[in-house]
Parts: structure tokens; C-alpha cells; sequence
């Protein structure tokens, strides 16, 4: 399904038809549909058989006019640095809906971790930061979990960053573990988010979440939070897919009355991976992997990877469903959302439905700076307040200039990266 696709090509592309919405100057067009900075890199690790191999790495700084470049580090093998600049452009818009004084970033490395010891992604992780020490820290980039990355990941690359530089530096590098510098509400932050925006989505549409119910693709972290939420608001979720790491190919669970999400979680590994033996014992239907995207659900949740929802599976979207809410980055392409768009299906974007991880990232570091931890509670409920008033702005400017979901969201954020660009005096 990949083929042929360039997440790159669809951010500027995204980025090109809002310019035009907006009218930017040619200036200014030129400064925000490529990123700041890029560097790309090699990270030899002496491997547990005593072989040395070589991975990629790489850290893209799209914009910073709003504050220290943010985003998370990817470790996936199919890692490009054309989705990597993707990615880093996504963040620049993510943290300006969301309102908060940061811009955007990415990283990522090619590796599977599926195939690596704990002390070799440890290598990988500290070998990252050595390459980038100086380019990146808590005034200039701050990273933070992704892609099949975790806190333990971001432990090991703080710990390096300390090494090399000296002293404490917790600010360097968010999604960290809790008492080591980490949020709580952190890891639930990203699916929490999801749900947030899909109540609010709900609400405008007046239907209520317990009737409700939702195909769900992916089970990783993002997946099973929001699930997770998405269940105590009432609703049930009727499908879920993950990769299956021994076929190397997707599978969706199919349960009509309901997918249990502490038994699917006691069959799972670390990566989302779904035992289908042990379903099929349970009473799930384990079929094919794009099965999630043909549901009669009221709400789809992509929240896997890019290029999902795309020209050629979107018109298998059931007419039942109502919201798409997108907790994974790029899942739905240019051409699908043509489709989407006339089908009138509302969609909550990327950038604003899956913005709660970076939220809390930015609660993390003020928690950080402050060196002082708030309670749970109080983080999930800050979480709530900010992606909720990014929702009703974005719905707002949704109706008041008749955009599409996905527009109204990209005017306001680049609206506001664009005024700051012009603030500093880098464009006029
Ligand atoms: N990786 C997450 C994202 O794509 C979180 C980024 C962060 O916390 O900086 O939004």
C-alpha cells in the first residue's frame, strides 16, 4: 500500500492548498513548506553477537518561531526521511492549534525493535544523542516517544544528553518515566486526546457516545488508551487491527458486541501484537488486516501508521459511519479526503485529534522546570480543557468560513506559525 506514496509530498501538499485559502505571501510560503533543519546520520552499534551494523538516524526541525522544535523519535524500518519531514511539519501545526509555545521536530531511525536486544535499542538510543548533541536540548529541540519508542527509550537518551553535557537536564526530553522526570498521565495523554475531541465531535453532532460504536485500527499505545476512554464514555468498539510481527501482515479482531480491552491487553506484546490463536479462543474474528476500515461503525480511529484512508479503500467506508478521528499522523490522503469531505463525514485531523501527547509533553516540561509533579487529576484535567478549546476553535472556523474539518484547523495553525514568522522579522 506504500508504494508509490510520500508523506512529504502530502504535507506540502495539505500545506500548498491552505497557503491558498490564507493568501500567504510567497515569502512566507517558501519558509513553512520545508523544514528549518534536517540532519541525517550514522549510528554503528556493536551488536550482542559481536557484529558491528550501522543504523540510520535522523532529526528534522521544521519550524521554531514559536518555541523549541517538539516532536517524538520514531524507531521503525520502513523510517524515511521524506515521512520524517512529514512528520516534523505535522508538529509545527500541532503545537500551534493546541496553543502551546513550542514548535515542530521529528527523529527517527531505521531499526525494527522488534528484532533488537534491550541493550542494543539502549546503543541506538545513545548513539542518537551523540550524533545530535549540540543540535538539539531543551532551548532548541526537545524529543519524545513515537513510533515503537517508550520511556525507557526516552530514560536512556536523557541520560546520555546528562553525559555528555554535564549537570541535570530534564527539560531536554519529554515522555519520560515517572519520578524520573516524567508526567503522570503521560502515556494515557495521546488516547485520552482522541476521545476528548471524538466526545466534542459527538456532542456537535448531537448523538450520544453510549450509542455509539467505533472501529478502531491499531493496538499500540495511542489504540488502547483511547479504547480505553472511549469505553468509559459509553461507547464499544467493534474491531481493532495491529501487525502481526510473525506474518508480517496486518490482522483486524472483529467482536459485534464489544471488544474486551483487558483480556485483548493480556494477549498482547509490547508492541501491539495481538496473539490470534489466543482470540480466536475468546471469540474473536481474526480476519484481514484492512477488515477495520469496512466496519458499520459509527466512528472510525486510525491509530497506526500514514497512508491508511486512502483513494483506493476509501469508498469501502460504511455509510453508518458518522466521525473519523485520527489519533495516528497522516493516516487519510489528499484524494481520500476528497471523498470524505463529500460524503460529509467529520473528521477531527491529525494534528488536533492526536495533539494531547504533545500537550502533556509541554505540561511534563513545565512540571519539570517548576520541579514540582501535579496530581493526575489535575494533568487529565488541563489535558481536557486545551483540547477542548482547540476543538470548539477549530469547529468554530469549520462553520463560520464553511471549511472541512481538516482546512479550518490547518488555517488557524498556520496562521499563527505565519504571524510569528512575521513577528521576528524573518518574512514580511
Ligand atoms: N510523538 C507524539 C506526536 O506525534 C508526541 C510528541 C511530543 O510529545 O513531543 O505528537
Amino acid at each position: 500500500m506504500n508504494e508509490g506514496f510520500n508523506a512529504f509530498e502530502m504535507a506540502q501538499t495539505q500545506f500548498d492548498s491552505v497557503a491558498d485559502i490564507l493568501g500567504l505571501d510567497t515569502s512566507v510560503r517558501d519558509l513553512l513548506r520545508n523544514p528549518l533543519r534536517e540532519y541525517q546520520f550514522s549510528i554503528p552499534i556493536r551488536m550482542d553477537d559481536g557484529t558491528v551494523k550501522v543504523f540510520r538516524g535522523f532529526r528534522v526541525q521544521h519550524n521554531d518561531a514559536r518555541g523549541p522544535c517538539k516532536g517524538g523519535i520514531r524507531f521503525h524500518p520502513a523510517e524515511t526521511i521524506d515521512t520524517v519531514r512529514a512528520l516534523s511539519m505535522w508538529m509545527t501545526w500541532k503545537c500551534a492549534v493546541v496553543e502551546i509555545p513550542l514548535g515542530g521536530g521529528k527523529g527517527g531511525v531505521i531499526c525494527d525493535p522488534h528484532n533488537l536486544s534491550f541493550r542494543e535499542q539502549e546503543q541506538i538510543c545513545r548513539g542518537w544523542v551523540r550524533q545530535l548533541a549540540r543540535n538539539v536540548g531543551p532551548i532548541s529541540d526537545v524529543p519524545a516517544p513515537d513510533v515503537m519508542t517508550n520511556a525507557q527509550h526516552m530514560l536512556w537518551m536523557l541520560d546520555e544528553y546528562e553525559h555528555i553535557h554535564g549537570g541535570h537536564h530534564p527539560g531536554f526530553i519529554t515522555g519520560k518515566p515517572v519520578g524520573m522526570g516524567g508526567s503522570l498521565g503521560r502515556t494515557e495523554a495521546t488516547g485520552f486526546g482522541v476521545v476528548y475531541t471524538i466526545r466534542e465531535a459527538l456532542k456537535e453532532l448531537n448523538i450520544s457516545p453510549d450509542k455509539t460504536t467505533a472501529s478502531v485500527q491499531g493496538f499500540g499505545n495511542v489504540a488502547q488508551h483511547a479504547i480505553q476512554l472511549y469505553e468509559q464514555i459509553g461507547g464499544t468498539v467493534v474491531c481493532v487491527s495491529c501487525w502481526d510481527q510473525a506474518d508480517q501482515e496486518p490482522y483486524s479482531f472483529i467482536k459485534k458486541d464489544g471488544v474486551n480491552l483487558d483480556t485483548l491487553r493480556g494477549i498482547t506484546d509490547r508492541f501491539g501484537g495481538i496473539d490470534k490463536a489466543k482470540a480466536r479462543d475468546l471469540g474473536y474474528e481474526v480476519t484481514d488486516g484492512d477488515a477495520w476500515i469496512d466496519q458499520e461503525a459509527d466512528i472510525l480511529i486510525p491509530c497506526a501508521l500514514e497512508n491508511q484512508i486512502t483513494a483506493e479503500n476509501v469508498s469501502r467506508i460504511s455509510k453508518k459511519v458518522k466521525v473519523i478521528a485520527e489519533g495516528a499522523n497522516g493516516p487519510t490522503t489528499p484524494g481520500a479526503d476528497k471523498v470524505i469531505k463529500d460524503r460529509d463525514i467529520f473528521v477531527v485531523p491529525d494534528f488536533l485529534a492526536n495533539a494531547g501527547g504533545v500537550t502533556c509533553s509541554y505540561f511534563e516540561q513545565v512540571q519539570s522546570n517548576m520541579n514540582y509533579f501535579w496530581e493526575k487529576d489535575d494533568v487529565l484535567s488541563r489535558l481536557d480543557l486545551k483540547m477542548t478549546s482547540a476543538f470548539t476553535a477549530v469547529s468554530e472556523m469549520a462553520r463560520k468560513r464553511k471549511l472541512f474539518m481538516r482546512d479550518a484547523a490547518y488555517v488557524i495553525a498556520i496562521d499563527r506559525v505565519a504571524q510569528a514568522c512575521r513577528e521576528r522579522g524573518w518574512v514580511v
